[in-house]
């Protein structure tokens, strides 16, 4: 977890959905409805999300 998410939510700023960073505008990385600070958190985020679905279905 990075010091960010600690932080109160006072100004309307766009976090990372998968490492927390602080998303600059000009950075952005906007997919499937959430936004990253780079293609490489999309990626994880995505392999992070195909296991949890895994781990689902073996259940
Ligand atoms: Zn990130």
């Amino acid at each position: 977890m990075s010091e960010e998410t600690a932080v109160v939510r006072r100004t309307k700023s766009t976090n990372c959905a998968f490492c927390g960073k602080l998303v600059r505008r000009i950075k952005m990385y906007y997919r499937n409805g959430k936004y990253y600070c780079s293609k490489r958190c999309f990626k994880k985020m995505q392999e992070k999300l195909a296991k949890e679905k895994e781990s689902e279905q073996a259940s």
